[in-house]
């Protein structure tokens, strides 16, 4: 069985158009044995009750409606969850900006290829502003630096098809903080590159803003390396040495040519820097300690909150 996931958050007016472009590219003769993981991350839209309408017609889509909303890894993590058993799982978003027929060649790719785990959808052009793109490049630049993975395809999306081997690879990491990007690149897997280029936005606006993108980055790169723990002692070290050095010379100075009293804006200087680099070094590690906190408590990633044709609600009416 071949099984999607879709995260949708207030996606009313794309669920529905998405079923329709989804069915249409799947519906060819080779008598595909597909299923739709539509989950609802909280939306406070009418996205839910749409997709309800669709489950009742069509058992092959069960919808997974969460709690709240818990961002997109969670509901790619729930889905993946739902998903157990499926040969092949893929990932596609609900705006039909990964269009449900490149999904189908990439499937098409898994299926004839034995020697590929995976096929992931990179975009060959992005229709963004400059500053945006430049910007996008230096954070895959870092993270690949950062996680010591030479593996992140750039511009990946996390639209991929997978065999199950990958999913379950994926839901063997138990991580609170997920990094679809991060995660994809360190389990391996020989994977394919498949270009394309997103489509507009079918309705709605995207759910990123400049400042949940810069979150995201700094998020990825904290999730996937301690290198900025790393970074912390360097800086720690040249400093030292540095304050050592210009110790000795006020030592020597002060035994030769006496105490000099004057000193007052050097002596601002340093402290302010000191003090900067200080807060600097205790705010990385208090971002690890809190991922490590976060961890620890063990929280679920997501609460699902009901479920649509899925295995628990097998036996009741909707
Ligand atoms: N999404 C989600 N939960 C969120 C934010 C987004 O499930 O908290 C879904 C959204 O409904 C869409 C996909 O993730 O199907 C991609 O979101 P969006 O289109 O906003 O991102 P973009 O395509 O602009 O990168
Ligand atoms: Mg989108």
């Amino acid at each position: 069985m071949v099984s999607f996931i879709v995260p949708c958050y207030n996606e009313q007016d794309n669920v529905r158009a998405f079923y329709d472009a989804f069915v249409l590219a799947f519906e060819d003769d080779s008598k595909l044995d597909w299923h739709l993981f539509m989950v609802d991350d909280g939306s406070s839209d009418q996205t839910l009750a749409r997709l309800s309408d669709i489950a009742r017609n069509d058992k092959r889509v069960t919808v997974i409606s969460f709690s709240r909303n818990f961002g997109k890894e969670a509901a790619i993590y729930a889905g993946l969850n739902e998903s157990r058993g499926s040969d092949i799982v893929g990932i596609i978003d609900a705006d039909l900006q990964q269009p449900p027929e490149t999904a189908r060649q990439m499937l098409q790719i898994l299926l004839e290829n034995d020697d590929y785990d995976c096929v992931a959808a990179y975009q060959e052009s992005r229709n963004e502003g400059f500053l945006m793109g430049v910007m996008k490049r230096s954070f895959y630049k870092v993270f690949s630096r950062a996680a010591r993975s030479n593996q992140v395809v750039e511009n990946a999306s996390d639209f991929r098809i997978f065999r199950a081997s990958v999913a379950n690879a994926i839901l063997s990491m138990p991580e609170y903080h997920r990094f679809s990007k991060g995660i994809f690149s360190w389990v391996g897997f020989n994977t394919y590159a498949f270009p394309y280029t997103p489509s507009e936005r079918n309705a709605g606006s995207t759910k990123w803003s400049f400042k949940s993108l810069v979150n995201y980055a700094v998020e990825g790169i904290l999730s996937f390396s301690t290198r900025p723990l790393h970074f912390v002692t360097v800086m720690g070290m040249v400093a030292s040495t540095i304050a050592l050095l210009y110790a000795l010379i006020l030592i020597v100075k002060t035994l030769i040519v006496g105490i000099d009293v004057p000193g007052y804006a050097s002596n601002t200087a340093l402290i302010l820097i000191f003090g900067g680099l200080q807060l600097l070094s205790i705010g990385i590690i208090g971002e690890y300690l809190a991922r490590l906190y976060e961890q620890e408590k063990g929280r679920p990633v997501y609460i699902v909150g009901r479920r649509i044709n899925g295995i628990e609600e097998a036996s009741h009416d909707e």
